[in-house]
């Protein structure tokens, strides 16, 4: 220590540095090893000398890739199903400061006879390791006799049929490779080896020689190693030393993402910076010089990492981009299919992922957004009346994959990203696109998410909807025709995203409070409308021509504890969700005389008329305190969930009515197709009719 200390003139306060990190990570690099340290800082030094950045670590792990979880004996990592990890040693040349068993190198318990015993076995007890690869800390620090034991004994074992050691000593003790090892390791074969160099200038002649000698031994070796910050995180260091190894018959194998260790924060590089590091090789040099780019996950194990090179796939067709970023399509060979029935359609099912909300959104950001078990059962329901589906998410390139893809039909569930008239965004591009859709058009898309339009043409056509005024700003006059409590909401929102158990307000106060956070948190103007007290209903329609009303749904509130209001608020679904509410919520059907159902039938049907729904639609109604119904909210997309359990109301009704989830699915689907078609004329004879009224 005093040597290094001496030699690169350390202060006072580096020394203590370097003391303190020691105490808790321990320090061991040779003096071979230092001697090919340039100066304070560089790549070598880095890799051995202790940095106080260690000590600060406060993200980190201790065992991020919980090994520990797959071991069934000690000192026994068994992750694959047809390899297993060994750690014969846990001692090594040096202690590398990134090293991924820091917690483990240098401190722990002596690995004993009993130990190696036990674990082979195991491998002898399971027939299904073929490859065991040997490791640590490094099983070259073992003594040649023990190294010797070790490989005779699994070599005895009938199903082992490689043995690879994973050792870092001809990098850092380049010495340890003698005669005598090789001619011990050379009687194991097959027998492969990987090895460990991070940087060019490891590559030395006593490196060079090891390797030399083992490749001699008729043992392939290989290279891994890990991006490094400060260290070998370029694409110009990274092929030097690929370049390097190569010569001296090392092919790199995998160069891993740093894992999450504690005490390495400091070495850890963003995947992009791997992934450039790739693409910088890729065909610009040779394919044997480029390892596998790798993230060891945790729960997931080793994962490879490519740079996007495939831009997009479908069964016929794939998009390529080559190392030049020329754009290259190739075409799969035809796939005969069992479905010649002429009528067989490919459909798409494009839906909007649920996701988990970001910082600074409101936590029911996504809550309109579908699991994909939605697409997934109706991709199912439409193969199991013979069709071809495949689910396409409707995100950014959206336009993309439909315009690829060759669909005759498109099953749509998608909300839509950005913006007022969302909704819109699927069907103006498939309209776009003449691809055929379920479900209602463009401007029914627009309207019906625009809860102020809604209400306009419903009051147009004679429909009762609540009194109501838009808030555009909080400080807006009140209307005095409005009477409290009035209920506040976001004007273009799916059924109750940021509706609150403080959406209810009495007075003006909690009013212009309530209208403020809407605006802020929803970033869109407020409508705030009468609150009606009595009773509230879920009425789904399906099919055209004429439509179908489906069992009422009736949403009571009765068993509610007192402080929550009464309608269908996030508190109230809180509720509903909580396995200990013994009250089933939604009654199906409703309990109602003759004359309501009646009445809550018309109005939901004279509405869906009035809006130009298509296909299926879910409405919500509330009475009056004359008991008439009146019309609260209508989504022209409603949810699909499959799972009874969900209480997704939609379905739920249908269920009652005695349909099954494939058959809510191609009802709807058959629907569509049976309407397109005559779908653009009906529209231009609506917009007809409409415009001369004006
Ligand atoms: C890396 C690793 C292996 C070997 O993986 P390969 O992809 O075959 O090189 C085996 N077991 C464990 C626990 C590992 O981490
Ligand atoms: S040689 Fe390998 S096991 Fe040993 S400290 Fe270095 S990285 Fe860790």
């Amino acid at each position: 220590m005093k040597q290094l200390y001496s030699r690169f003139n350390l202060s006072n306060k580096e020394i203590k540095d370097i003391e303190r990190v020691k105490r808790r990570y321990p320090m061991k690099v040779n003096s071979y090893y230092l001697s090919l340290i340039k100066e304070k800082n560089d790549p070598i030094w880095k890799q051995c000398i202790p940095s106080i950045e260690e000590l600060n670590d406060t993200v980190n792990e201790e065992d991020p890739l919980h090994e520990e979880s797959h071991t069934p004996v000690p000192f026994l990592v068994h992750r694959y199903p047809d390899r297993a990890l060994f750690l014969v040693s846990n001692k090594c040349a040096m202690y590398c400061r990134f090293c991924t068993r820091k917690r483990k190198v240098g401190r722990q318990v002596d690995i004993t006879k009993e130990h190696l015993l036990n674990a082979m076995n195991y491998i002898k007890d399971h027939k299904e390791i073929r490859d065991v690869i040997v490791s640590g800390g490094d099983p070259l620090m073992l003594k040649d006799s023990l190294l010797e034991f070790i490989l005779k004994k699994l070599r005895a074992i009938e199903h082992v049929e490689i043995i690879r050691i994973g050792t870092r000593v001809p990098c850092s003790l380049p010495t340890r490779v003698t005669k005598h090892l090789c001619n011990i390791l050379k009687r194991y074969h097959p027998l492969y080896m990987n090895l460990h160099f991070e940087h060019p200038l490891e590559i030395t002649p006593e490196s060079s020689r090891a390797c030399k000698m083992l490749a001699e031994a008729g043992i392939p070796l290989g290279n891994q190693c890990i991006v490094l910050k400060g260290v070998n995180d370029s694409p110009e260091v990274m092929k030097e030393l690929f370049h390097r190894l190569l010569k001296i018959r090392v092919k790199p194998y995998y160069m891993y993402q740093a894992d999450q260790v504690k005490g390495t924060d400091h070495f850890r590089t963003s995947v992009q910076e791997g992934m450039d590091i790739i693409e910088n090789l890729t065909g610009f040099t040779s394919g044997l010089c480029i390892p596998q780019y790798i993230i060891d996950s945790y729960g997931g194990g080793k994962i490879p990492v490519l740079p996007d090179y495939v831009q997009y796939k479908n069964r016929e067709k794939i998009i390529l981009k080559n190392f030049e970023g020329k754009i290259i399509e190739y075409t799969n060979p035809r796939i005969k299919t069992e479905k010649t029935e002429k009528d067989a359609l490919k459909i798409a099912v494009v839906f909007n992922l649920k996701k988990f909300p970001e910082k600074d959104i409101p936590d029911d950001f996504y809550a309109e957004f579908d699991e994909i078990t939605v697409p997934q059962a109706i991709k199912q329901a439409l193969e199991k009346q013979g069709h071809y589906a495949e689910l396409v998410e409707a995100d950014e390139d959206f336009y993309e994959k439909m315009k690829a893809g060759n669909y005759d039909f498109v099953f749509n569930i998608a909300e839509g990203l950005h913006g007022e008239s969302r909704e819109s965004q699927i069907p103006a591009i498939l309209e776009m696109l003449k691809i055929p859709y379920t479900g209602s058009g463009i401007l029914t898309q627009a309207v019906t998410l625009d809860k102020k339009r809604t209400k306009e043409i419903l009051l147009y056509h004679g429909i009762a909807t609540p009194k109501y005024q838009l808030f555009a700003h909080w400080n807006q006059k009140i209307d005095s025709n409005l009477s409290f409590p009035l209920i506040v909401k976001p004007n273009a929102e799916g059924s109750s995203k940021g509706i609150k158990n403080n959406s209810l307000v009495f007075n003006e106060e909690e009013l212009k409070e309530r209208v403020r956070t809407v605006i802020k948190d929803y970033k869109q103007p407020a409508l705030a409308e009468e609150f009606l007290e009595g009773r509230e209903f879920t009425v789904g329609i399906i099919g055209n021509n004429p439509p179908r009303v489906l069992p009422i749904v009736e949403i009571t509130f009765d068993y509610l504890p007192e402080g929550i209001q009464k309608f269908d608020s996030y508190e109230v679904k809180w509720y509903w969700d909580n396995p200990n509410n013994p009250i089933d919520p939604i009654v199906c059907p409703a309990k109602i005389t003759r004359d309501l159902e009646r009445k809550i039938k018309n109005t939901a049907l004279k509405a869906y008329a009035a809006l130009g729904c298509v296909d299926l639609c879910r409405m919500d109604l509330r009475l009056d305190n004359r008991g008439t119904p009146n019309v609260i909210d209508v989504n022209a997309l409603p949810g699909l969930m499959p799972d009874p359990k969900e209480n997704s109301r939609f379905p739920k009704s249908c269920f009652t009515a005695g349909m099954s989830y494939d058959e809510i699915i191609n009802t709807v689907f058959n629907e569509a197709v049976k309407r397109n078609g005559l779908a653009t004329a009906v529209k231009k004879v609506q917009l007809n009719a409409n415009s001369s009224n004006i």
